[in-house]
């Protein structure tokens, strides 16, 4: 599938923030927003107003983009949030983080959400006991995420036990730590998603 392998760094600058694009590079010396946080491109000596659409805009962007969904991908999803029940823009971050590529990223065993749908893709790891090579495949209370024997028997494993404990693991997923394998035991609510992002500016970019 198509993704974007551009300069991941220079999203972060365009935000304006950090989105922890690329797993340890983002808290060490080298982070391109500690270093020097302006947008990237030219800068022109006028400063312009961000138009409300511009803000709509940015804040659709960085969602998206911090999860790796390409816009087509994430229209879809914002469509069947909006089919939901609840609150359009809630469920489009619950249904983001449901993915099973986050879901590996939030166990600690990738480095960062990129390298999680990396171990998905080339086949390292199982749902449910059985291989899953689909990042994007919603998860549910009570599966379970483990390893494929391939998985186990690739550099990313040992990897995984070296960086796994450095970031906490949500209060809805469980991590065995000497297997390296989780389940999911409750769908997060809005305040179990520690993203500094207003949704309701989503939905009224997708609603104009
Ligand atoms: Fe963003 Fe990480 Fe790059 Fe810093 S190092 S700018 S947080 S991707």
């Amino acid at each position: 599938m198509a993704r974007y392998t551009g300069p991941v760094c220079r999203i972060c600058r365009r935000a304006g923030e950090k989105l922890m694009l690329k797993g340890e590079r983002c808290v060490g010396p080298k982070c391109a927003i500690d270093r020097r946080n302006q947008p990237p491109g030219q800068r022109s000596p006028r400063r312009r107003k961000i138009s409300d659409y511009g803000d709509r805009l940015k804040e659709k962007q960085k969602v998206r983009k911090s999860y790796g969904v390409l816009e087509r991908q994430f229209q879809r999803m914002f469509a069947e949030a909006n089919r939901r029940p609840g609150a359009t823009g809630e469920n489009l971050l619950q249904m983001l983080e449901l993915r099973l590529d986050n879901v590996v990223y939030r166990l600690g065993i990738a480095e960062s959400r990129a390298q999680a749908r990396q171990l998905v893709n080339h086949g390292h790891i199982a749902l449910n006991e059985r291989k899953a090579s689909v990042p994007s495949i919603e998860t549910r209370i009570g599966d379970k995420i483990g390893w494929t024997e391939r998985g186990r028997k690739s550099k990313f494993y040992e990897m995984a036990r070296t960086w796994q404990g450095s970031r906490e693991v949500p209060g809805w997923l469980r991590i065995d730590p000497i297997q390296l394998e989780g389940e999911l035991t409750a769908v997060p609510a809005r305040e179990d998603i520690d993203m500094r992002v207003d949704e309701n500016a989503i939905v009224e970019y997708y609603s104009r």
